[in-house]
């Protein structure tokens, strides 16, 4: 079972002991009056019990974490520099080691770099749900090598994950979206077969519009991934979008916006123009749909929220979520900040901190960071 992994209360007492944790610090940062700085700490916060439970057994902590995509090289754009501000701030004295990806052994998953890391060390807390369905040093070889634990909030995202699957209140309801079909085809099928409907939206819902004859346009679409579209369509629980809102294909949009006027289509788009946000029927039925829900799992925006042209879509899905009393688990990078932004990340039950990882942990029920820890010497 995925969810049974060793804790740190089987440690006692750490006086003298030093524990390396691997964290998920990997958090966004912005200029600030010249100074890069963390602009959302959650994944911070969201290991500070551990570090918290450990410090208070009298444990020497030092934390490591991957920030960014230096790809196997020392790049200064890529230093923990802000990280360990921003942690300086939660938890002052608590060290931070340089970023793991500096090296290329990390991502390799090289037993070299693995054992570097331990060296000195007594103890490994994998407090990274965000990283664990990586196969990386840092999550992988530890485990090999020192007495494991998984931290607190890695125990609770996996619990709150897997058991949207076992027995959820019904209906259970998930929202789908995102850019790529490619990257959610296979947690769709999961979730076909498993929750009462499955909403989609976002870049992918084009595949599936085109798998049922639609026009799509110039919109996002992915030829390889026709056939399994329509097999999903035909299980009858999938709602896909009746209508969007977009440009003329090679306006621009984006976070900074652009000055096209935006278009509305109903079920089929021309020729010479892209669809970039669900319409107001879709979120019409989207929201009577969420309101009856009892369990709701969301990843993935309904369209390019980041321009504020095309953010409708989401924020009244992210809105239709927060108001629903049901069990609601929102996960994925793009969510939880959609969430944020309307300052609603107070009125879902679980924001997870792990976008890929969450959407694979329900998929496949397990993560290769889970596995090395059970399958650690000492677990
Ligand atoms: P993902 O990383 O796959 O979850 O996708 C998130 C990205 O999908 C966001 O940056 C959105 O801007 C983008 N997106 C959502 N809907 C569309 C769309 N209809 N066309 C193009 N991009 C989209």
């Amino acid at each position: 079972m995925a969810s049974t992994l060793p804790t740190i209360e089987r440690w006692g007492d750490l006086r003298n002991k030093r524990v390396l944790v691997r964290v998920d610090f990997n958090a966004p940062v912005a200029e600030v009056d010249g100074v890069t700085t963390v602009t959302d700490d959650f994944r911070l916060r969201s290991s500070l019990p551990t570090i918290d439970a450990l410090v208070e057994r009298g444990a020497t902590v030092v934390l490591c974490t991957h920030f960014g995509r230096p790809e196997g090289r020392v790049d200064e754009r890529y230093s923990v520099a802000p990280l360990r501000r921003a942690l300086e701030v939660l938890r002052p004295g608590v060290e931070l080691m340089e970023n793991l990806r500096f090296h290329p052994g990390e991502e390799a998953n090289d037993p070299d770099f693995g054992a570097s890391l331990t060296a000195g060390f007594d103890y490994y807390v994998n407090e990274a749900f965000g990283a664990s369905h990586r196969a990386h040093a840092s999550i992988m070889v530890p485990p090999t090598l020192l007495p494991s634990a998984g931290g607190a909030n890695l125990q609770r995202e996996v619990a709150t994950l897997l058991a949207l699957l076992d027995e959820p209140a019904r209906p259970f309801i998930a929202v789908i979206g995102g850019a790529k079909v490619k990257d959610k085809l296979g947690i769709m099928k999961v979730l076909a077969a498993k929750a009462d409907a499955v909403i989609v939206g976002g870049g992918m819902r084009y595949t599936f519009a085109a798998s049922e004859g639609h026009r799509i346009g110039d919109s996002l679409f992915d030829a390889r991934y026709v056939e399994e579209c329509a097999e999903l369509l035909a299980g009858g629980n999938i709602l896909i979008p009746v209508d969007s809102r977009g440009l003329p294909a090679g306006a621009p949009f984006g976070p900074d916006g652009g000055s096209e006027a935006v278009r509305e289509f109903g079920e089929e788009i021309p020729d010479g123009f892209e669809g970039l946000d669900i319409g107001p029927q879709s979120v019409e039925i989207f929201t009577a749909a969420l309101q009856g829900a009892r369990t709701i799992m969301w990843n993935g925006p309904m369209g390019v929220f980041e321009d504020p042209r095309f953010g409708a879509g989401t924020e009244a899905v992210a809105r239709a979520i927060a108001a629903s009393p049901a069990v609601s688990v929102v996960g994925g990078g793009d969510s939880v900040a959609a969430l944020a932004s309307y300052g609603l990340e107070g009125d879902v039950s679980f924001v997870s901190t792990g976008g890929g990882a969450s959407l694979e942990l329900v998929e496949l029920g397990d993560l290769p960071g889970l596995r090395a820890l059970r399958e650690s010497p000492w677990a």
